[in-house]
């Protein structure tokens, strides 16, 4: 079938989006990768911008030297495009760069001030576990529960946040679900944890990427207090994430991390902390890693998030179309294309007569598209989509502690990224049909310590492609 679609301009910003790769049959396909809620491929003005960075690359914050003024000059101008794409201010807020959204999120844990009267955090039953099991060793959390198709259920929300008014501390939730691509309401949200005097973080992983994130000056009651973000899934895979957030919080208090760069005055007696963010940036900085993700959103911001948004809703209701016209398929979450532009284009499925770990290794070995299948790091979100009762729970738990994962419950995923155009979501229908249908060639065998099917004979030569013995 050939399908005639609008010209997409976005694949010449991206690095590798045009490579083949083989396949089980021998012959090699063009990758399609549909897995960018899990990371995201390089834009070429980020790997340029690293290189030319690497002419002058030197010490940060410490030499004398004209490159380490330039390095340090570079590093606080990252810091500055950051707070600047998340609408943050300097008299407000401070941006602390870490390894990505799972070190924020356990920073701010540490370093919130919860007090004995306000010791409670607000979160959700569809968070991601990076924005779940930092909470729980920090404070008391009630996880607020969704609606069947696994949207916050904003009544229970409030229902919680009244009943607890004096304790919330911090409202701590998803900008955007990386299972379903639900967008929650985090402003209406905010004005309510404002309401009762609480704080609130917004897991920003999923929704930065993909939607105009603006934190409001702090007067504004519908202000985003704390927000984190990875570089590696907004197309700047250098190894850095973002804690941007109230400079009050980080003024106060100890470092959660001890070391060179966070102190004004040692002695050996006492010690006196950096003002934000040096007191929250325990040793040498990931410099690299801060002017690729500034270079990155230096291209989002030119290309313009409503634009982004544009093609990636046109690219999810296409998709959420061409796959209700595969009977043998299911989609989770909101399955309506007219609603694409109100979530994004993550977009969980399962085949009926497939488990997902074997649909998502068909697809991989013999059609050359990447996908990601299991519980996407969100294991209740997961049980609660698919309904599974807690008797099933139980057994399934008592089995994969057992080391059998063959059964494990889950789905597979397809998520979409600026690159992706309507053909690869054909191809991708196209390669669901051929599965369904049982017109794949591999004999799969499970391991049953991960769950995961592999193709007998799979061997491909891995250093033809990528050696780090050629470089
Ligand atoms: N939150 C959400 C919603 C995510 O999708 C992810 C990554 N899948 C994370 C947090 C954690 O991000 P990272 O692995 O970059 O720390």
């Amino acid at each position: 079938m050939t399908t005639t679609h609008p010209k997409q301009d976005f694949r010449d910003y991206f690095v590798g989006v045009d490579v083949a790769t083989p396949t089980l049959d021998g012959s090699t396909r063009r990758y399609v990768n549909l897995d960018n809620a899990a990371s995201t491929p390089p834009l070429r003005s980020v790997q340029q911008a690293v290189n030319d960075f690497m002419t002058y690359y030197s010490s940060v914050h410490r030499g004398t030297g004209f490159k380490s003024q330039l390095c340090t000059h570079a590093y606080e101008q990252s810091r500055q495009v950051v707070m600047d794409f998340l609408g943050a201010n300097p008299a407000e807020h401070t941006c602390i760069f870490g390894k990505n959204t799972t070190e924020a999120i356990n920073k701010l844990a540490r370093r919130f001030p919860f007090t004995s009267q306000r010791d409670l955090v607000l979160t959700t039953g569809m968070e991601h576990h990076s924005n779940d099991l930092p909470w729980r060793s920090a404070a008391e959390v009630i996880h607020v529960g969704l609606t069947p198709d696994g949207q916050l259920d904003e009544a229970k929300f409030d229902a919680q946040l009244e009943a607890n008014a004096r304790r919330v501390a911090l409202v701590a939730v998803t900008g955007a679900s990386n299972v379903t691509g639900f967008i929650n309401p985090i402003h209406r949200l905010a004005e309510k944890a404002h309401a009762v005097g609480a704080q609130i973080l917004v897991d920003c992983a999923q929704l930065a990427p993909h939607r105009k994130v603006e934190m409001r000056p702090l007067d504004d009651p519908a202000h985003l207090d704390y927000v984190a973000i990875s570089a590696h899934k907004m197309y700047a895979p250098y190894g850095v994430g973002a804690l941007v957030g109230r400079r009050d919080t980080f003024e106060h208090g100890d470092p959660d991390m001890r070391g060179g760069g966070t102190v004004e005055i040692v002695t050996l007696e006492d010690v006196v902390w950096a003002e934000p963010p040096d007191r929250d940036e325990a040793g040498s900085p990931n410099t690299v890693g801060a002017i690729a993700l500034a270079a990155a959103i230096a291209q989002l911001t030119t290309i313009g998030m409503e634009e982004v948004a544009r093609h990636e809703a046109a690219l999810t209701a296409y998709a959420l179309d061409r796959l209700a016209k595969i009977p043998q398929l299911l989609i989770y979450g909101d399955s309506d294309p007219a609603r694409a532009s109100e979530r994004l284009g993550v977009i969980p499925l399962q085949l009926k007569n497939i488990p997902h770990f074997k649909a998502a290794a068909v697809l991989g070995y013999e059609f050359a598209i990447g996908v990601r299948s299991g519980c996407f790091c969100a294991h209740p979100y997961i049980l609660h989509l698919l309904g599974i009762t807690p008797e099933e729970a139980r057994r399934v738990r008592a089995r994969m502690l057992a080391r059998d994962k063959s059964e494990m419950p889950g789905l597979f995923r397809a998520s979409f990224g600026l690159y992706n155009t309507f053909e690869d979501i054909d191809l991708f229908a196209e390669a669901l049909e051929n599965i369904a249908n049982g017109r794949y060639q591999g004999k799969y065998v499970q391991d049953k310590a991960s769950g995961e099917y592999r193709p007998l004979g799979w061997a491909p030569d891995y250093d033809q492609y990528f050696s780090i013995n050629k470089h």
